[in-house]
């Protein structure tokens, strides 16, 4: 049976670790949260006291936490894990972090003699409950072959993307994030002046949907109340995805943008429309939320 250190079980790793344990994995688990802990640990994983305990004896060690931060005080110094685990223990960071950090761990697995890769999701909550995430991984083929004999349990196998070397995983992170960000403004304005010239934003979605306009915003997140179900407009814009997170994926891609000398404009100014949202206290809201500022009938 193999077993998976699991550290980091919020909204993501929570239902993450609990995937594996359905595909029949031991998970040691740790999070600061005792909550978080509980929840896992009542779907069977072993509570461990510390990172340190919940990696002893290994095969794999999994990560998923907030930010670059968090991941480099867990993994690396004198109190880190990389110090105790066993010449050649795989370990998969999947949190969204910077790449700068991405390619300093991988740094320091390498010194330690340990496979490393970042292999950040994309899909959200729902996707990590149904295991059916899409994950980029940075780092060599020998590890992205090892990493994906685990992943599949959490993610569909065919969006398991070898992105590239070290840090690659959180490169394609950044730059689909900024996509996204842009193409949901832009859906947003698009169905706002539909409307306010008397267009129906359910006709018009089917008709962007149907032409050059289509994207990934208007077919499965419609920021338009009520035009698809399920989705958060629909639900007085709760998350899916909160504003919060968007804007930390935004300054990441900002940030690479800037040390790469790459114009990113658009991808600036969906940065700034998302702090503003932040600034007027929506962080906890979906990012769809962009709509109601655009239309404000709706709140
Ligand atoms: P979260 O805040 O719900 O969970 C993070 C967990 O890490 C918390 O339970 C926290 O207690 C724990 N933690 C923090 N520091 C720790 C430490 N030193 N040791 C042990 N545990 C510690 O966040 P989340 O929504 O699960 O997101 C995790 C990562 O996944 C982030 O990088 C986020 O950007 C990324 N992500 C989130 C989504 C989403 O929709 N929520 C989608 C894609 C990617």
């Amino acid at each position: 049976m193999r077993k998976v250190a699991f550290i980091g079980l919020g909204n993501m790793g929570g239902p993450m670790a609990k995937n594996l344990l359905r595909a029949g994995c031991m998970v040691t688990a740790f999070d600061l949260s005792d909550a978080a802990l509980s929840d896992v640990a009542s779907a069977g994983a072993i509570r461990a006291e510390s990172a340190q305990g919940a990696v002893e004896g290994a095969d794999v060690v999994l990560s998923m936490l907030p930010a670059g931060k968090h991941v480099k005080a867990v993994m690396l110094g004198d109190d880190g894990i990389f110090a105790r685990l066993p010449v050649g223990t795989l370990v998969l960071d999947a949190s969204t972090i910077d790449a700068a950090t991405a390619r300093e761990l991988h740094e320091a697995a390498r010194l330690s003699q340990l496979a490393f890769m970042d292999t950040p999701v994309s899909g959200g909550v729902a996707a990590a409950q149904a295991g059916t995430l899409a994950f980029m991984c940075g780092g060599t083929p020998e590890a992205f072959a090892r990493a994906k004999d685990v992943l599949k349990a959490m993610g569909n196998e065919e969006k398991i993307f070898h992105a590239g070397p070290d840090g690659a995983g959180q490169v394609a992170k950044a730059a689909n994030n900024m996509l996204l960000a842009i193409h949901m403004i832009g859906t947003c304005e698009a169905l706002a002046m539909g409307a306010a010239n008397g267009l129906d934003p359910s006709v018009q979605s089917e008709i962007m949907k149907a032409s050059s306009g289509n994207n990934w915003s208007l077919q499965v997140y419609n920021p338009w109340p009520g035009v698809l179900a399920g989705a958060p407009a629909g639900n007085d814009y709760k998350p899916g995805f909160m504003v919060d997170l968007m804007a930390k994926d935004l300054g990441l891609a900002i940030e690479l943008a800037d040390q790469s000398a790459v114009n990113a404009a658009f991808g600036r100014q969906a940065h700034a429309v998302y702090t503003a949202l932040q600034d007027e206290g929506l962080g906890g809201d979906d990012f769809s939320i962009v709509m109601r500022s655009l239309v404000k009938t709706f709140s």
